[in-house]
């Protein structure tokens, strides 16, 4: 039986202000929450200050993001034994967001999934295809090559205890969540592509689903079968949606 999670993806947003009011408002809210994990990555900068504001909460962190050198002249980089060593459980890697203005190709994303696992820490692998690929009929193309990059380095136990986000790009901040049936079709897929290489992983590995996920659609997107848990953007800004999102999974 998988365990759903929610994360929410503060972006480049927040204040050390928003880091405690917002995980007092949610550490309330979800004291009473078994139903799934549950997890925040604010920025770096706030990483440490919410790690100690949520302490005995069931208030996971986790990064935005990491570097793939441990250690080194690598000016204004995090690495994940710095992440690990403030007490950090899981690191987003392979956001669009990322790809595109930071142009990381899926080599780069699979070295990243590499230094995380070495690390001991949950990579939570985002994955989807554009607009222009969903229209030209190229969606599983696109999520199996993005999986492909880990798989063809680590193999399918690279994601044992570990986490696939798919975010499709058209959904992401815009409002236009794919629909319940879209998404269940799409985890499905990429449940069956890790399948294909191990049965027992595919059956375990968490897909989230993320992209406009909000306090409205998120219990029908959750009641799918193959859909585990969001990944959350903007509405993980505010403790009361972020909270009614948590507690529909
Ligand atoms: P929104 O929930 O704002 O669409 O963002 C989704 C996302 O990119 C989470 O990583």
């Amino acid at each position: 039986m998988r365990h759903p999670l929610v994360m929410g993806n503060w972006k480049l947003n927040g204040s050390r202000h928003m880091v405690n009011e917002l995980i007092d408002g949610l550490r309330k809210e979800v004291s009473s929450v078994d139903g799934c994990d549950i997890a925040i990555a604010p920025p770096f900068i706030y990483l440490d200050q919410a790690k100690h504001q949520a302490s005995g909460s069931r208030i996971m962190l986790g990064a935005q993001n990491v570097d793939i050198n441990l250690s080194g002249a690598f000016t204004g980089e995090t690495s994940a034994n710095m992440l690990k060593d403030i007490g950090m459980k899981y690191v987003i890697i392979g956001h669009s967001e990322r790809r595109t203005y930071h142009k990381e190709s899926d080599e780069v994303i699979a070295e990243k999934f590499a230094v995380l696992k070495e690390a001991g820490l949950i990579p939570v692998l985002c994955i989807g295809e554009t607009e222009a690929e969903n229209e030209a009929g190229q969606t599983e193309a696109v999520c199996a090559r993005q999986l492909d990059a880990v798989l063809k380095t680590m193999g399918a136990p690279a994601f044992e205890n570990s986490v696939i986000a798919y975010e499709p790009v058209w959904a992401i901040g815009t409002g236009k969540s794919a629909t319940p049936a879209q998404a269940q079709a799409v985890h499905k897929f990429i449940r069956d592509h890790i399948a294909k290489h191990d049965a027992n992983v595919a059956a375990q590995v968490i897909i989230q689903y993320g992209g406009s996920v909000n306090a409205s659609n998120a219990a029908e997107l959750f009641s799918q079968p193959d859909i585990d848990g969001a990944l959350v953007g903007g509405a993980s800004l505010k403790a009361d949606a972020f909270a009614v999102i948590v507690k529909a999974a």
